[in-house]
């Protein structure tokens, strides 16, 4: 930490994050960022969400970091959860998940009570935590909304709720425009949740997220000027939104304290970055003995599950496909024990051959898309994937399957034209996965069709391989998202001195 960023670290920001790791860890990635950056952090979590970050802390703090980690009981007794079950992630199935939320909701009150008597000069919260705006407003300080998203769906999802065009057609699988977006958009209604027809519990919900982030301070997105900077200006400007885009948040992140621990220097190279690492995944030294840009990568993020049937398409797809693969398997709870989802004498195969590699538990994602050996990601479009995958300058198979990955997909194919299309038309709850099957011939054209040598497969490697060094240049001093970091943090050391909050 330079020390002029130490004269300023009067600064105290207070971090509260939702419930499930694609949304904590990016939080916790901005919360070190703010640190290295000289401000006092106090992030807030419970006990099982720490484990995967907490012991990264102490030597956090003797760089010069200063970082307080403060716990809240998660209710598992009152929810009926057993111990342990503290995340989206965690939860196997709907019961779970709903009893995860209603944890969530209980929450509110104990945490209001550790903010207020932390006295911080900022709260930097999870879109999710809709209260804190009205905590910030209560306590004359500003809050800034962490979104997981793209500056492409927050605006396009704007765009739906604004126009409501999908109200004007017959069918849920016939297109509407969304009017006034720099690109010709096209959506479907299957492509969007049940609830934005008929009104339920999460409506309501959404309704309260929407509201709170529109009498935010501003917005934090982990995204970067050069990958989106229509989408990003149209938000900034035809929204009027204070928006600060420091993405990709992970990179950004390792440029940071890299640089605090005197290794000025981005160091993006697999091999390198492992030399010092005694226990390597398997799955990497597979990767180094690969041919360079060979290998697809498929997975579908942390939540979302497949059926036994769903499965063994994409083990007949892979295999067929002709291109070695690393494949991130994620079964339905509910899915009886012995039914049949790989192809017979499958895995003995893909080893025997050194086709393949399957991952029945945590992948290390980041360094697997960021090895030589990677060519193409077959991806659900969560953004923090998405961002990864950005990042690391791939083209993708865009097959998503809920939240706001349907948008995300028309970033992928229709804005960015790195993406091949395959898989579900139809939104659907991660937890409950999809009732809709993709067919192997389908996913394998999708994989030789990224994979390919023709024109507009190497078109797409191109583009794709450009936003990736776009990425890391954007993170470094003086890139787009380095400033942009400066910038909010200078912002919130200028609020507090005027010690006025303009909403
Ligand atoms: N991830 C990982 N290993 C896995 C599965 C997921 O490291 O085996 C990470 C991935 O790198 C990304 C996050 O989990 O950072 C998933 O977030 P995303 O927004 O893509 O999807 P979600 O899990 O929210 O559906």
């Amino acid at each position: 930490m330079d020390s002029n960023a130490r004269k300023k670290s009067s600064l105290t920001a207070y971090f509260i994050p939702y419930l499930t790791p694609s949304h904590y860890l990016p939080l916790f990635q901005i919360a070190k960022l703010f640190a290295s950056r000289g401000v006092h952090v106090i992030f807030l979590t419970t006990y099982h969400n720490s484990l995967s970050f907490r012991d990264s802390i102490p030597s956090l703090n003797q760089l010069g970091l200063h970082i307080d980690l403060e716990y809240v009981d998660f209710p598992s007794k009152e929810v009926g959860l057993p111990e342990g079950i503290e995340s989206f992630s965690a939860a196997t199935n709907t019961d779970m998940a709903g009893r995860v939320l209603q944890a969530f909701f209980m929450l509110q009150a104990p945490i209001e009570a550790m903010v207020r008597a932390a006295k911080p000069d900022c709260i930097v919260a999870d879109t999710h935590c809709f209260w804190t705006t009205a905590l910030a407003e209560d306590l004359g300080i500003p809050r800034l909304v962490h979104h997981g998203q793209a500056a492409f769906s927050l605006a396009a999802i704007d765009a739906f709720d604004r126009y409501t065009p999908y109200e004007n057609v017959k069918s849920d699988d016939e297109p509407f425009l969304l009017p006034g977006l720099p690109h010709p958009i096209y959506m479907t209604r299957s492509e969007h949740p049940p609830w934005i027809q008929s009104s339920n519990f999460y409506t309501t919900f959404l309704n309260k997220i929407k509201e709170a982030d529109g009498n935010s301070y501003g917005l934090l997105v982990d995204t970067f000027y050069e990958l989106e900077k229509d989408y990003i200006d149209f938000y900034r400007t035809t929204l009027d939104c204070r928006t600060w885009c420091i993405g990709p948040i992970f990179l950004h992140h390792d440029h940071a304290l890299h640089k605090i621990n005197s290794k000025d220097k981005l160091n993006h190279d697999n091999n390198k970055s492992d030399e010092n690492n005694p226990s390597k995944h398997p799955c990497l030294e597979w990767l180094d003995k690969m041919p360079r840009g060979k290998v697809v990568y498929v997975s579908f993020g942390s939540l979302s599950r497949f059926s036994s049937a769903q499965l063994l398409e994409i083990a007949h797809a892979l295999e067929s496909s002709g291109h070695p693969f690393i494949w991130v398997v994620r079964k339905k709870e509910s899915e009886e024990v012995g039914v049949k989802w790989l192809p017979e004498g499958f895995e003995e195969r893909i080893s025997q051959k050194s086709i393949g590699m399957l991952i029945e538990g945590w992948a290390p994602q980041p360094q697997i898309l960021e090895h030589p050996a990677i060519g193409g990601f077959v991806t659900h479009c969560g953004w923090n994937s998405s961002e990864e995958s950005l990042a690391a300058g791939l083209p993708v198979v865009a097959w998503p399957l809920s939240a706001e990955q349907f948008y995300n997909r028309k970033l992928f194919i229709d804005v960015l034209k790195i993406g091949v299309g395959v898989g579900n038309m139809k939104w659907s709850s991660m937890i409950d996965g999809t009732d809709e099957l993709v067919k192997r011939d389908k996913i394998e054209n999708a994989v030789r069709e990224m994979m390919g040598d023709h024109v507009e497969a190497q078109e797409r490697r191109q583009r794709a391989k450009e936003f990736g060094i776009a990425a890391k240049k954007a993170v470094q001093q003086g890139g787009s998202s380095y400033d942009s970091l400066t910038a909010v943090i200078d912002e919130l050391h200028r609020l507090k001195n005027s010690s006025k909050v303009a909403a």
